[in-house]
């Protein structure tokens, strides 16, 4: 009994041993190769004319132009790196395809687009990345867009919408031209948004040039680590290896970055119970998008008349495309209404799916269970 007792001892330690350092080394290649002189061009997005989104506290193009300047003074600091800038005050007005002419006359190596976000309910938040379709530019994107939402999230608490993709209206190529213009000079590019100028979640994420020029240095920072590169003025090296890389396939496409352009396929909802003298209701949600995954959840207690505004869908997680397929709601009524319940779940390109509807037929009230329908 005790020596198979120490065989099994041996045996886990031995385990232990084989299986901790293949979990420790998970560090990826850097999938960009550079050499010493790496050039490259921020892109403020939007000015002149172009105001870009004008929800916010400030007009777009005045935001994006303080996070660029941050972000390039940052990047000034580090070594082996040319960095310009597409425009460095608010008059100008220039085109995407000019945006690209430009990096291709400095021979640039890498073009990031610094925008804002905004929707048409205002009700969206969290930070998202637009890479190419195209390989291997798609995997350049990936890979950093990755590891500055694993940054923005840490640092910030914003929340990650993912890396994703757009694919162009009448091409297998890319829907944003600054991406498109750009990879058709061999000049990979991506769109940073950095959160939400115009929503009520991300509104404290935007509330000063100070967070603005933050933005800018953590994307300075990302830039850096994805390169490789090291600053001794500010003491940092990411010359080595970095936990923070995610694999990426400069050969094809990669799936993480994949354009769900369905809706989920289900949102279903069931009572799970009631209990009369708190006026308490605990609904079940169930979800699922095959093609994609559950990013945000909102709710409804008067038919979908009105909706409250979206919440996480709980355990999504837009960088590993994982979500909980179903969760529990506890919601708490007052005396004397008669909710009519329904959930829309959001995958993480803003498809939507309403569930069924549960309609209370008795009003709530502390004395006796009210009686439902589930439709
Ligand atoms: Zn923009």
């Amino acid at each position: 009994m005790k020596k198979s007792l120490r065989n099994k001892c041996i045996t886990f330690l031995l385990l232990i041993c084989l299986f901790v350092p293949s979990m420790t080394v998970r560090a990826q290649e850097r999938v960009f190769p550079h050499d010493d002189d790496l050039v490259i061009v921020i892109d403020p997005g939007h000015g002149g004319t172009d105001t870009g989104t004008q929800g916010g506290r400030i007009q777009e193009r005045f935001m994006n132009l303080i996070t660029a300047q941050a972000l390039v003074n940052r990047l000034n600091m580090y070594e082996g790196v040319t960095v310009y800038m597409t425009r460095s005050d608010n008059d100008t007005t220039l085109s995407l395809t000019e945006r690209a002419k430009y990096a291709e006359s400095v021979e640039a190596d890498f073009v990031f687009s610094i925008h804002y976000n905004a929707c048409v309910l205002h009700d969206r938040f969290g930070i998202e990345t637009y890479t190419s379709r195209v390989a291997p530019y798609n995997a350049y994107g990936y890979q950093f867009g990755d590891l500055l939402m694993k940054k923005y999230y840490e640092e910030y608490g914003i929340f990650p919408r993912g890396v994703k993709t757009r694919k162009g209206l009448r091409t297998e190529g890319d829907y944003y031209t600054i991406i498109s213009a750009n990879i058709y000079r061999e000049i990979p590019a991506v769109i940073i948004e950095h959160c939400f100028a115009d929503g009520v979640v991300d509104a404290v994420h935007t509330m000063s040039d100070d967070q603005f020029r933050a933005y800018g240095e953590t994307d300075a920072d990302a830039i850096a680590e994805f390169f490789g590169l090291r600053s001794t003025i500010l003491g940092i090296d990411y010359s080595g290896y970095s936990d923070n890389l995610v694999y990426a396939d400069p050969s094809s496409f990669n799936d993480a970055t994949y354009e769900d352009r369905t809706n989920p396929e289900t949102v279903a909802i069931s009572v799970t119970s009631i209990d009369e003298t708190s006026n308490t209701v605990t609904i079940h949600v169930e979800g699922s998008d095959s093609d994609g995954m559950m990013l945000y959840y909102a709710l409804s207690t008067d038919g979908g008349w009105t909706w409250e505004r979206p919440e996480i869908w709980p355990g999504a997680n837009a960088l590993t495309g994982t979500y909980d397929p179903s969760f529990d709601l506890t919601l708490t009524f007052e005396d004397g209404y008669r909710p009519s319940i329904v959930i829309k779940g959001y995958n993480r390109y803003d498809g939507y799916l309403k569930s069924n509807q549960i309609t209370f037929i008795d009003k709530f009230d502390s004395m006796y269970v009210p009686l439902y329908r589930e439709n």
